[in-house]
């Protein structure tokens, strides 16, 4: 199951690498500590960073039961749908979308390219939303039609896991810390799961109230009977007043971050994360020599919606 089928393979091949460059900066040079930026928001400028890996083997275990049509669910300025979307064009499976909500009167540009890229949108209430997350496993959806193949929110499956592995697999220098922004821990777990035992993941929640994603992430590693997993850490207070708010200083963070070292971050997850690891390294948190290197999961097409107030 895990040789790439053929359209997958013709796909990958239009990805670019994700190269992992240093972060120079005299304040943490300083503190005698090394961070590195592993750049999956590089590998392609829509299905980037890691909704791409955790869709990856997902899309090839579609394309090897013979699907047709993957079904998902997102907010109205979900980077997962986006990517789905685009993926599924590229790879001719039909797609389609539970929005949160309901449909505005104009498309936010998210949405625009669904439509544009052949989604079919089907908006519901958030009751019936919160319903979908129920179901988790790629049959189980009432209703489904032959050939359908329901995917659950934020790809969050075992398949997901997969292809977050490769994000470790690629990193070629020794770290002590493996830092990622969590939404639901799903990449995170994935980080967990591969990671050498030396390695300490540290997940920084984007959302409020982040203490569910110790459950969670426990649940998915011992489904994946990843006991050998290495240690990780979860920071739940750099979420700025929660999911998809921002702060005058997270936004001055972030401005500052990409005009000093020309690296672009989104204010919903990496530029929380990058915001958490400066903090942390401003309170001393890490010890001296700590190599980090934080994993820049992408997620750029939701700057188009700076006012966004709806993300998932
Ligand atoms: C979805 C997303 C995340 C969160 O991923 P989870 O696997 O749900 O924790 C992090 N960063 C970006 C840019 C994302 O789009």
């Amino acid at each position: 199951m895990s040789v790439l089928h053929p359209r997958l393979q013709t796909m990958q091949a239009l990805l670019a690498g994700s190269p992992l460059t240093r972060v120079i900066d005299p304040d943490i040079s300083a503190k005698g500590l090394e961070l590195w930026i592993k750049r999956d928001d590089l590998l392609h400028p829509v299905i980037s960073g890691n909704k791409w890996r955790k869709l990856k083997y997902i899309l090839n275990h579609a394309l090897h039961v013979g699907a047709d049509t993957i079904v998902s669910m997102g907010g109205a300025y979900s980077n997962h749908l986006h990517a789905l979307a685009f993926a599924g064009k590229a790879l001719g499976i039909k797609t389609v979308g539970y929005i949160r909500g309901e449909r505005p009167a104009q498309l936010n540009p998210t949405l625009a390219d669904l439509q544009e890229w052949g989604m079919e949108l089907r908006f519901v209430s958030r009751g019936d939303y919160r319903t979908l997350r129920a179901y988790k496993t790629h049959d189980s959806l009432p209703g489904l039609q032959p050939g359908q193949y329901w995917l659950p929110e934020g790809g969050a499956c075992g398949l997901a896991l997969q292809g977050v592995a490769e994000i470790v697999a690629e990193i070629d220098i020794d770290y002590d810390v493996l830092a990622v922004a969590c939404g639901t821990g799903t990449t995170a777990a994935g980080l967990i799961a591969s990671s050498p035992k030396s390695g300490r993941v540290l997940g920084v929640a984007a959302l409020k109230g982040g203490a569910f994603l110790y459950d969670d992430i426990q649940r998915v590693l011992i489904e994946q009977s990843a006991a050998n997993a290495a240690d990780w850490q979860i920071v739940s207070d750099y979420h700025c007043g929660g999911f998809a708010n921002t702060t005058p200083a997270l936004l001055d963070f972030i401005a500052t971050f990409q005009s000093l070292q020309g690296i672009a971050l989104e204010p919903i997850y990496t530029g929380k994360l990058l915001f958490a690891i400066y903090d942390l390294i401003k309170q001393d948190y890490f010890p001296a020599e700590t190599r980090i290197v934080a994993v820049h999961t992408g997620g750029l097409q939701g700057n188009r919606s700076a006012t966004a107030t709806n993300s998932a």
